[in-house]
């Protein structure tokens, strides 16, 4: 979801963007106006996230999953080792990526699931292997709905961190992380971007043959105008991130995002209808998974919730059940909706 203020803002600028009499779509990745777009938009990201002047932050094209391999390609030598904690579908994405293709990856699995059928992350086991390159996390479980809210001690291992789907959710200390990932297309903007913000001191050990558009310092060194980005999808950051810091920025957004959560969790632990499996502790505030009791109720719930136009609750494939995403843009009204409509399905299905 993004802010109907913000689709409105590039609707009447579509046509034509500032007095130009074309679009910025339409415009030059290397003109005056995007430039200022180009600009604006990282001085933005550094203001909300306070991002310190030693770390780079790259716009890049490859997707999450491209940064899958961008990482051990930018940071993993060839004889080394990498640790990765595995909470979750995403994290194990990125290992796999990274053992299958690049070199070493050793596993750590965080996610323990205890007798009673709660998972729970296990931070005990975020222990980093000595002469590791780097250890990985995965922020913000999408597909699982596991948020950390603790962070393990790396010491002077770098901790890599994917963001994609909790970025700007809530309010991090960037000088914790080595570097930091996110695909833009949960929070931020339309997809075709995703966002690198990379410590100094990390750049320069790419692979002799790690393909430029994936490598940080050739993307540092052209600015990330290397080749062609999606200029579209930049544009649109740059409203996003203007729209949040007239909200009043990510703590605003953060308490906005605890409420948001509360509301829906606690319905869900007052009723038998409903039921997470997460542990509270590490229960997403961005992504709401639960399921019904009665499992044959779920195609119904989700067609009858359609019609009150609650989309997109369908668990990820992997998963199943169900999945509410209550990013940024999505207000408390719109999660007072999903839970009027829960309490009724649940009263005409009981
Ligand atoms: C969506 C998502 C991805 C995948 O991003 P793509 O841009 O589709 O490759 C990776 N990590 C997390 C945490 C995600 O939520």
């Amino acid at each position: 979801m993004l802010p109907p203020e913000v689709m409105t803002t590039a609707q009447q600028e579509f046509l034509d963007y500032h007095g130009m009499g074309i679009g910025i779509i339409e415009a030059s990745h290397r003109g005056a106006e995007f430039d200022a777009i180009a600009k604006n938009s990282e001085k933005l990201l550094r203001k909300l996230m306070n991002i310190p002047d030693n770390y780079r932050v790259l716009f890049m094209q490859s997707g999450g999953r491209g940064q899958f391999s961008a990482i051990p390609l930018n940071l993993l030598p060839e004889d080394g080792f990498a640790d990765y904690f595995i909470t979750g579908h995403w994290s194990r994405c990125a290992f796999k990526e990274c053992d299958e293709r690049f070199g070493k990856a050793v596993a750590h699995e965080c996610l323990v699931r205890d007798e009673e059928g709660i998972y729970h992350v296990d931070y005990s086991k975020m222990e980093v292997t000595k002469g590791a390159a780097y250890a990985y996390v995965c922020f913000n479980e999408t597909v699982n709905g596991i948020e950390m809210f603790d962070l393990p001690d790396t010491g002077s291992v770098p901790l890599i961190a994917d963001m994609s789907s909790d970025i700007l959710t809530r309010v991090i200390d960037v000088r914790r992380f080595g570097a930091i990932i996110f695909g833009v297309q949960k929070n931020v903007a339309p997809s075709g971007l995703v966002i690198a913000i990379v410590r100094e001191d990390l750049l320069g050990h790419s692979r002799k043959y790690c393909p430029s558009i994936l490598d940080w310092s050739v993307m540092n060194q052209y600015d990330s105008l290397f080749n062609t980005p999606c200029t579209f999808a930049w544009y649109m950051a740059d409203l996003v991130f203007q729209w949040i810091d007239r909200l009043g920025g990510v703590l605003e957004l953060e308490k906005r995002n605890i409420a948001k959560a509360e509301l829906l969790y606690g319905y869900i632990d007052s009723t038998d209808f409903y039921r997470s499996v997460i542990a509270f502790k590490d229960r997403s505030r961005v992504n709401c998974v639960f399921t019904l009791k009665d499992d044959s109720l779920s195609s119904k719930f989700l067609a009858e919730a359609k019609e009150h136009h609650l989309i997109g609750l369908k668990g990820h494939k992997v998963l199943g059940g169900m999945r509410a995403s209550l990013y940024n843009a999505m207000p408390i009204e719109g999660v007072q909706a999903l839970v009027d409509f829960m309490k009724e399905f649940e009263k005409a299905n009981s």
